[in-house]
């Protein structure tokens, strides 16, 4: 917690990190309930596929059974000698008469109906046009045929087809069919039964591609050959499969699943489009990624907020530092600053062994420059000789700070008492120099008297020992006439004039140029 308050980028980076995490989560979840939509969408269709194939599958067996079952009536002796009534019972007795089923036909070899399931006597009616006629006559083996869709000449209304088988004389020439015709619209009423959703379409076709059936339904498509089109391609590369597909017909793009119906050359296809098939999921996504979006946002914003904060308070802690440490006048460091580098300068200075100078500087006659110029002017002097102070260190070491009142302290780390005297002196000249009028003191101008202590002199029991002997020789410069340079235990090095024994008057100084 600690590393996180010290580095607020940290945070923010953080926050994106989780941000991005919720949202990883969020994306692979949203692809697995996808998937899940796709694959249960997908079984519920396929299951329906296997569901009308079978159902299929058995009706025309049965129907092809009942075909098989008059061409066994025909075989019966004496058949055309029984009484119509019962000549009917014993050819199509065995037929299913359900209502999508139409009549079966027994037709002769030149196509005329010759036995009607539905009538008797039979209705004239010639079919040697129809396909499921042609195909037992020209091919002998054609087995049971599964006819094109055609509108029935008897009833003259729903599209149907035929189921046929030839009839044999017993020489094995074609002798006539058997047909039993089959109405389109048990397709239509099947297909309407299924929930396919609001675009998803069912057809059933020919193995040649023969449209019969399809939902959504439209009359002329019964009949339209998809030889050629690319899902009808792929209807015939395998007995069942699944594929991803564009249908002719309509343009949508759906989800198909076919399957060939078991004996029968029929072609079933379930598909599903997949604007239906994502529509729940799609809504649950919106919801779902809109309140995760929100969520990243207000992590990735408090985050943000935090780490400004932190930033905030950060900068304000190192400036509060910074004021505690420093002078409000002079803006040198203060008393506070002076103990904490003092003491830290005192350890290095043992340990490496290299000296430690001090200066202690004092601005002369300071009393008497507030009471004639005033204590506001007085400040202005402080400040203009802190100036002269700083722009005196030379080393990045070197440190000084306001001691009270109109005293400083210089620290000069590693440095002699030959190089401090320097220093002090450097800083008495500019002082003299910045050429401040001060008429009461015997200088004319304002100036300081420094005292130097150094470690390279003697030694000293603490940082206390060595600031006092600065202050011992700063008293002696002050008695030998202020505007000096003192070292500790040694005589004057400064190059001040004397200072005259009587304080000079106003009036007398300013006379004095400086
Ligand atoms: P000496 O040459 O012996 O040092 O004489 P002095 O007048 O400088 O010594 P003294 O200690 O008697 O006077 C110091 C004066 O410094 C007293 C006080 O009015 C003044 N002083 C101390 N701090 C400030 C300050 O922050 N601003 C102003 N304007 N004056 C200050
Ligand atoms: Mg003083
Ligand atoms: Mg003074």
């Amino acid at each position: 917690m600690l590393i996180l308050t010290r580095r607020p980028a940290l945070i923010v980076a953080l926050s994106v990190a989780l941000a991005g995490t919720v949202l990883a989560i969020c994306v692979s979840v949203l692809i697995q309930m996808r998937q899940d939509a796709a694959q249960r969408a997908q079984d519920a269709a396929t299951n329906l596929l296997l569901l009308v194939e079978r159902d299929t599958a058995r009706n025309l067996e049965i129907y092809a059974l009942s075909l098989q079952a008059v061409i066994d009536g025909l075989r019966q002796p004496g058949l055309d000698k029984l009484p119509p009534a019962i000549r009917q019972a014993v050819l199509f007795d065995g037929s299913a008469m359900a209502t999508h089923l139409g009549s079966i036909l027994v037709v002769d070899a030149q196509g005329n109906v010759i036995y009607d399931s539905r009538a008797e006597p039979p209705r004239k009616l010639n079919v040697a046009d129809r396909d499921y006629f042609r195909v037992q006559r020209d091919t002998p083996d054609a087995g049971l045929y599964v006819s094109h869709p055609f509108i029935p000449r008897l009833s003259g209304k729903s599209p149907s087809i035929a189921l046929s088988r030839r009839l044999s004389n017993p020489d094995g020439s074609f002798a006539g069919v058997v047909a039993g015709t089959l109405r389109l619209d048990y397709f239509h009423s099947l297909f309407d039964g299924m929930k396919l959703g609001p675009h998803g379409s069912m057809a059933l076709m020919l193995a040649d591609g023969t449209m019969l059936m399809r939902r959504p339904y439209d009359p002329n498509i019964i009949g339209r050959s998809l030889l050629n089109t690319s899902n009808y391609t792929r209807f015939t590369q395998a007995p069942s499969g699944s594929f991803y597909g564009t249908a002719a017909i309509d343009g949508v793009e759906r989800w198909y699943a076919f399957s060939h119906v078991a004996r029968f050359p029929l072609i079933y296809d379930v598909a599903l489009s997949t604007d239906d098939m994502y529509a729940n999921w799609r809504r649950r996504a919106w919801v779902f990624g809109t309140i995760v979006a929100v969520l990243d946002v207000l992590i990735i914003w408090f985050a943000m907020l935090f780490s400004q904060q932190m930033r905030r308070r950060t900068a304000v802690e190192a400036e509060l530092r910074m004021l505690a440490r420093t002078d409000g006048l002079t803006s040198l460091g203060n008393r506070r600053a002076l103990d904490e580098v003092g003491a830290k300068e005192w350890r290095l200075a043992r340990r490496g062994g290299q000296p430690l100078s001090v200066l202690l500087i004092d601005v002369d006659h300071f009393k008497g420059f507030n009471d004639l110029y005033g204590h506001a002017a007085g400040d202005d002097a402080l400040t203009a000789v802190a100036h002269c102070i700083k722009n005196g260190l030379r080393r990045p070491a070197d440190h000084a700070a306001r001691y009270g009142g109109e005293e400083f302290v210089v620290l000069l780390p590693a440095t002699d008492i030959a190089g401090a005297r320097l220093v002090a002196e450097s800083m008495r000249e500019s002082v003299q120099s910045l050429g401040m009028r001060h008429v009461a003191s015997t200088h004319q101008v304002l100036t300081v008297s420094i005292g130097v202590a150094s470690t390279e002199a003697r030694r000293f029991a603490d940082l206390r020992a060595l600031i006092d002997a600065a202050d011992a020789a700063l008293y002696a410069a002050k008695a030998e006439g202020r505007n000096r340079t003192m070292l500790d235990g040694a005589a004057e090095c400064g190059a001040a004039d004397r200072e005259p024994a009587p304080a000079a008057s106003p009036a007398k100084s300013d006379a004095n140029p400086s």
